[in-house]
């Protein structure tokens, strides 16, 4: 479902908002030193950084470090006098909302644990109703589209406009080398459904470790992502959370020289020609796809009827399984992933069961749409 939002493009509030957008600096704030020491060392880098450091910090234990809270506010102001960089912290709740107006926070983020829950959105869009301060809205733990759109539509009609999505990657109990799945789709449907509003990614989060962050960050820029938020820490090895995934300033420095920045579209005019050439071959595959798709289903009607009419019942599980096992071979041996056969084909055969369900129980399904009429 698409929804209508009512969004201030970046470039409209924020000086020098060239892309990427990068936000970076400690997972949590842990002390007045670490605070300017990392932020100067970010400004050092390039001074349009967002300097971001959590100071309530959501933990999934009570023991863990849980942010120093008010008492970290004053280290903010002061990062923003002696760097000029911009501040952003983290607020899942009113409370945290009403000390960063008063301590001049400039951008506020809700989190992943945060955003999967309608009620504290809610109270967070509440306190922020007046101001327009700039919001970025985390996706929710769990991969719930409409979860996170709902959160940015809470603050949207709270009078909030300066909003940025931000894609943290996904809980998830698949073995993954990642700690959050990224699930990239979930990026690319939240921009079908809401075009004009800008989406950054978090590697960090995503990654939970430091060799990957740069392949993420990557991806993230190749999906035309508007920017990246990267934890920064001046001594990673004893930070108070999130230890294993934060880089020095010198490492996330290096890390911004390396990517590559594409452009989003080319005017060259051989460029958009060739493009639009292997765009209609594109087309016309797909036609063809979707020809085959339908004959297919044809045959499988046909087994339908003759199968009803031996009295065989639809399923049968052992050619099944035996046709998948042939199908995914072939598809091996042309360089098609093993996932991508193995859903195209769930998605086939579930298709022509659905179908010569259908057919077997044509009587029951009329008898039941004349109750319901
Ligand atoms: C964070 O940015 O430090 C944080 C807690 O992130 P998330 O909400 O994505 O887990
Ligand atoms: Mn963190």
């Amino acid at each position: 479902m698409k929804t209508t939002l009512k969004i201030t493009p970046v470039c409209d509030w924020l000086a020098n908002a060239k892309r990427p957008l990068i936000v970076a600096g400690p997972c949590s704030a842990e002390s007045e030193e670490q605070m300017i020491t990392t932020a100067k060392e970010i400004a050092a880098i390039n001074k349009n950084i967002i300097f971001r450091a959590g100071i309530w910090k959501p933990r999934t234990r009570p023991n863990s470090f849980e942010g120093l809270g008010n008492s970290a506010l004053p280290w903010m102001k002061k990062v923003k006098e002696e760097t000029g960089l911009l501040t952003a912290t983290e607020v899942a709740n009113a409370h945290h909302v009403e000390s960063c107006l008063e301590n001049k926070i400039d951008i506020l983020w809700i989190g992943a644990r945060t955003s999967v829950n309608p009620f504290s959105v809610q109270e967070i869009a509440d306190a922020l109703q007046g101001t327009d301060i700039p919001v970025f809205v985390k996706n929710p733990v769990t991969p719930d589209l409409q979860l996170w759109i709902g959160a940015i539509e809470r603050l949207n009609k709270a009078g909030i406009t300066k909003i940025v999505a931000v894609h943290r990657g996904f809980h998830s109990h698949e073995n993954s080398p990642f700690r959050n799945n990224p699930m990239w789709e979930m990026a690319i449907q939240l921009r079908t459904a809401c075009a004009n509003l800008p989406i950054i990614c978090d590697p960090s989060h995503i990654c939970g470790n430091t060799q990957l962050l740069s392949y993420v960050s990557q991806k993230a820029l190749d999906m035309d992502m508007h920017g990246l938020m990267i934890e920064t820490h001046c001594q990673p090895n004893i930070a108070l959370s999130d230890a294993k995934q934060q880089i020095t300033p010198t490492d996330l420095n290096l890390l911004l020289q390396n990517l590559v920045y594409r452009k989003a579209n080319s005017k060259d005019e051989t460029f958009k020609n060739i493009l639009e050439q292997l765009r209609d071959e594109i087309n016309a595959i797909d036609e063809k796809l979707l020809t085959v798709l339908m004959e297919r289903m044809n045959i499988s009607s046909k087994i339908g009827d003759y199968k009803k009419a031996n009295n065989v019942t639809v399923l049968q599980t052992e050619r099944w399984n035996s046709m998948l096992s042939d199908r995914l071979k072939t598809a091996n041996s042309m360089g098609l992933s093993n996932d991508f056969a193995k859903n195209i084909f769930q998605l086939i055969h579930q298709e022509s069961i659905n179908k010569q369900f259908e057919l077997f129980n044509q009587s029951a399904i009329n008898n039941l749409e004349k109750t319901v009429k």
